[in-house]
């Protein structure tokens, strides 16, 4: 295509009209996805590297679509959020994950808590809190076994509005966690502002370790000052042995990574459970 100004000429690659017909297909399937139930979860347990014992999983999103296969939660996501889609697959995804965890639970499988990704515009819905409530009283899970992992820029928008609202979920029982945690712009000290319980440290940190020195001094400060701030420590993207024992030398206690359990549909996780689960 001829650009505007004299000899200027925009650059066109073979590729972009594909990749603009994928997002406008992706854009249109979403408004079907929900209700041709298209979208499952699957869990990713969290682990207390010491005993090896199970603590938690971290519900992960998974699209099955008719004509394009598996899409990635990090291309459909966005996606949702512009469309305004992402408060009904939120509440699909919160329903779902309490009522499974619920169920683990009468099956006497375990007391471990459900980890559940929120986008920033989750929270521009002031009824956001109260849809939470109302999923608890439904489902029965207690509140202590639900958190919700929000990232730093999520932390950040609206500040006062997110202190604010983070209160009243940590007023219910309901645990908050700051996923990606060293990728934002926040600080610790000033996340301290937030009623925050656990951070997960991000996991391109994780994949550095023994490869990088300052990467493994980053990971020291963080889980040195998050102990002294008494906020709990996740390590994600635990792959190998020597990260795994690199984080226990620093204290780290909780993780997750492919070195545990890939993210695991409900029956699978049902074994994990039953199987006594240690690593
Ligand atoms: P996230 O919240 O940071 O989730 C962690 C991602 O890392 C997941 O990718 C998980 O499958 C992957 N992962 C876990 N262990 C390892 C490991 O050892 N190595 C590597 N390389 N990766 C690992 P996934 O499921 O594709 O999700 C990508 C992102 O999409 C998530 O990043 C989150 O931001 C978003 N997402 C996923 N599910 C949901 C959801 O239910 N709601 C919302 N709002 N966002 C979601
Ligand atoms: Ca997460
Ligand atoms: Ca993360
Ligand atoms: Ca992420």
């Amino acid at each position: 295509a001829k650009g505007r100004g004299g000899n200027q000429y925009q650059i066109y690659r073979p590729g972009m009209a594909k990749d603009l017909s994928r997002k406008v297909l992706i854009e249109q399937s979403l408004h079907k996805a929900l209700g041709n139930n298209e979208f499952f979860l699957v869990y990713q347990p969290i682990i207390h590297a010491p005993t090896g014992i199970i603590v938690g999983f971290e519900a992960l999103i998974r699209w099955h679509h008719p004509l394009l296969g598996m899409i990635s939660p990090s291309e459909f996501i966005p996606l949702a959020e512009e469309a305004g889609l992402i408060h009904s697959i939120g509440i699909w995804i919160l329903k779902t994950a309490c009522l499974q965890s619920k169920s683990w639970q009468k099956e006497g499988l375990a007391s471990t808590y459900v980890s559940i990704n929120a986008s920033a515009r989750q929270f521009d819905n002031d009824d956001f809190v109260k849809t939470i409530e109302q999923i608890l009283d439904e489902t029965g899970l207690p509140p202590h076994c639900l958190r919700i992992e929000i990232t730093e820029s999520t932390a950040m928008t609206n500040v006062m509005e997110m202190i604010s609202k983070l209160t009243e979920l940590s007023r219910l029982g309901v645990n908050i966690s700051i996923d990606d945690f060293g990728t934002g712009y926040s600080s610790l000290s000033y996340l301290k502002k937030f009623p925050i319980n656990t951070l997960k440290v991000d996991q391109s940190f994780v994949r550095d370790i023994s490869k990088d020195k300052n990467q493994e001094a980053i990971i020291q400060a963080i889980v040195a000052l998050a102990d002294s701030l008494g906020i709990h420590v996740v390590a994600e993207g635990v792959e190998a042995v020597e990260q795994y024992l690199f984080l226990q030398k620093m204290g780290c206690q909780d993780m997750q990574g492919y070195f545990f359990s890939k993210p695991v549909p409900p029956e699978q996780v049902e074994d994990l459970l039953r199987n006594g689960c240690s690593f």
